[in-house]
C-alpha cells in the first residue's frame, strides 16, 4: 500500500506495482486522473497534495486490476479515437490508433457529396462515427453481429450527436437491405486463430469474436470480398484494415472477387495495414 495519500506517493507506489509494463507511468497517471477528476497538469504541479481516502481506495483497486492485465481503456471506460472520446466495454475491441488510417484513407477518396457508406463490424462505432463527424452530408450505415457492440456504438453516436449514422445488428451483410453503397469500410477480425499474440497484453481481455478469423485470419475478409459487389455501385471502393503480413493475400482476394486498382497503404510504423480496391 502507498505510505501516504500524497499524489507523488500514490504514483510512485503504482509505478512500482506496474513495473513489468512499459506504460507504467502513463497508466498510473491516467488511472489517478480518472479516480480523482484531477488533470495531468495538476498531478505534476502539486505532487505533495493529498487526495481523499475514497479516491485513494478507488485508485488502489484500479491499479490492482491493471496489474492483472486489464486494459486501461476498460478500467476507465473510454478511449479517444480520431476527434472523439468513445465509450468502450469488454463487449468489443478497444479502438486502436492505427485504425485512424482507415478513416484517413476513406476521407481521401473522391466520393459523392452525400455518399452512402457502410461500416462492417463497427464495434464501438469508431470508424463510422469518425466519418460521420467529418462528413455530415454522408449517410452512414454501421453494423455489428454483437448486440453489445451495437448498443455501445449507438450510445457513442448519441454522445456526439451524430445523426447521420444508422447502427444495427447484422452478421456482415445478412440484415442489410438490398442497397448499394459508394464505399464499404471494415476493420474485421483478422488475427490467425492460433496466434501467440492472443496470449499477450490487452488482447487477452478483448472478445475473440472481434479478433480472430479462422486459421489464416482471412475468413471474414474473404467472405466480405465475396459478397460486397452486390452492395456497391460501379466505381465504389471496398477498404479493409488487416494484419501487417496480409496485404498480398487481401489484394489477391479483392482481385479474385472482381475488384480492380487495388492499393495498399502503410501505417506510421511502415507496416502495410490498409488495402482496398474498386468495383469496375
Ligand atoms: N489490430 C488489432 C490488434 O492488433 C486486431 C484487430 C482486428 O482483428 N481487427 O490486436
Amino acid at each position: 500500500m502507498p505510505d501516504t495519500s500524497a499524489i507523488c506517493n500514490l504514483l510512485a507506489w503504482s509505478n512500482q506495482q506496474l513495473a513489468h509494463s512499459p506504460s507504467a507511468a502513463v497508466d498510473s497517471r491516467v488511472l489517478l486522473c480518472h479516480c480523482s477528476g484531477l488533470t495531468p497538469a495538476y498531478l505534476m504541479t502539486w505532487p505533495e497534495k493529498q487526495v481523499p481516502s475514497s479516491v485513494e481506495q478507488a485508485f488502489i483497486a484500479l491499479v490492482e486490476k491493471r496489474k492483472l492485465g486489464h486494459p486501461v481503456a476498460y478500467l476507465i471506460g473510454y478511449r479517444d479515437f480520431w476527434t472523439l472520446r468513445l465509450k468502450v466495454a469488454p463487449d468489443t475491441l478497444i479502438p486502436r490508433p492505427e485504425t485512424e488510417l482507415l478513416v484517413e484513407t476513406s476521407l481521401s477518396l473522391s466520393l459523392p457529396e452525400s455518399a452512402d457508406v457502410l461500416d462492417l463490424g463497427t464495434g464501438t462505432g469508431a470508424v463510422a462515427l469518425a466519418l460521420a463527424a467529418e462528413r455530415p452530408n454522408w449517410s452512414i450505415t454501421a453494423v455489428d453481429s454483437q448486440m453489445g457492440a451495437v448498443k455501445l456504438a449507438q450510445q457513442n453516436a448519441a454522445l456526439h450527436n451524430l445523426t447521420n449514422v444508422s447502427i444495427y445488428q447484422s452478421d456482415w451483410f445478412q440484415q442489410i437491405d438490398s442497397k448499394k453503397f459508394d464505399l464499404i469500410v471494415s476493420n474485421p477480425p483478422y488475427v490467425e486463430s492460433n496466434s501467440v499474440y492472443l496470449k499477450q497484453g490487452d488482447v487477452r481481455f478483448e472478445p475473440l469474436s472481434a479478433l480472430t478469423s479462422g486459421k489464416s485470419g482471412l475468413d471474414d475478409i474473404e467472405l466480405i470480398c465475396q459478397r460486397a459487389s452486390d452492395y456497391l455501385v460501379p466505381g465504389a471502393s471496398l477498404i479493409f484494415e488487416h494484419g501487417y503480413n496480409q496485404a498480398e493475400k487481401v489484394t489477391q482476394l479483392l482481385h479474385r472477387y472482381g475488384f480492380e486498382q487495388c492499393r495498399t497503404i502503410a501505417d506510421l510504423n511502415g507496416l502495410a495495414r490498409i488495402t482496398g480496391g474498386i468495383l469496375p
